[in-house]
Formats: structure tokens, sequence, C-alpha cells
């Protein structure tokens, strides 16, 4: 059963991806230090292995020119982060999932606030590109 299920913390939104995602990336970038935390966790799919099963609180917030912000409208949690131009991929909340994505690295490590040290194998990586982390493709088991 290649799959994880995910959900927000109310459960009104609920889904599963399935096969593959890319391992997750911690982002401490300025404006996921306001949406999230002092960094946030995401992994991310390509739309035909995300399949929604309840979605009737999932709200959009344009969070800047290219990019919009999925959220809970009943209990707040943010969710995920997808380009606004295109819906191939989408970027999910690692903490969301009920297993573990394990994490590969880091990007905006600039920005960080978090006073937290993490280990040497998570690489620093310079930006957030698209298509950059294509090669970190992690076999959902
Ligand atoms: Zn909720």
């Amino acid at each position: 059963m290649k799959k994880i299920k995910g959900s927000c913390l109310c459960r009104n939104i609920v889904f599963e991806i399935s096969n593959e995602c890319r391992y997750s990336v911690l982002c401490h970038c300025t404006m996921c230090q306001k949406s999230n935390a002092e960094f946030s966790n995401y992994t991310k799919v390509k739309k035909e292995n995300l399949k929604f099963i309840h979605k009737k609180n999932l709200k959009w917030f344009h969070s800047s020119k290219n990019f919009k912000r999925g959220f809970c409208s009943n209990c707040g949690s943010s969710l995920f982060f997808q380009s606004r131009s295109s819906n191939e991929e989408i970027a999910i909340s690692s903490g969301s999932l009920d297993r573990k994505v394990p994490v590969k690295g880091h990007i905006f490590y600039k920005d960080k606030k978090s006073n937290l040290s993490f280990p040497k194998m998570h690489r620093k990586f310079p930006q957030s590109a698209q298509g950059f982390f294509d090669q970190f493709i992690y076999k959902i088991k």
C-alpha cells in the first residue's frame, strides 16, 4: 500500500499521497516563519500522486505574486504551498502526514531564526527553484 495519509488538525481536510514524493526540506524563509513556525518542513508531490478524501474547509491564501498557501479554514492548519500558475506539483507540510518523509536539507538557510543546530547530513541548498530538487525522490513504502 504505497501510500501515506495526511490531514489537518481537525481532520476536515484529509488526503493521501502515493508512489513517490520529494524528500522533506526545511524552509527557513521569513514567510514560512510567519505562516508555520521558525521553519517549515515540506515534501512535494506531482498532482497525480495526491488524492483528496475531504477538502471542504480548504482555503487558499495568495501569499506572494507567484505562490499560494492552502490551509484549513476551521482549525487553521497550514498544509500546502503551490505555484499560482501551475498545479502540476504541490508542496505538502510534512507534519500533516501520518508517517515520516525523511529530511534531506534546508532552503533559505540565510534567514534561519531558530537556534537549533541540525545534523551535518542535512545539506544547505541555495534556493527553492522549480525542479531543483527533482533528483531527491523518496519512494513511499
Ligand atoms: Zn482543520
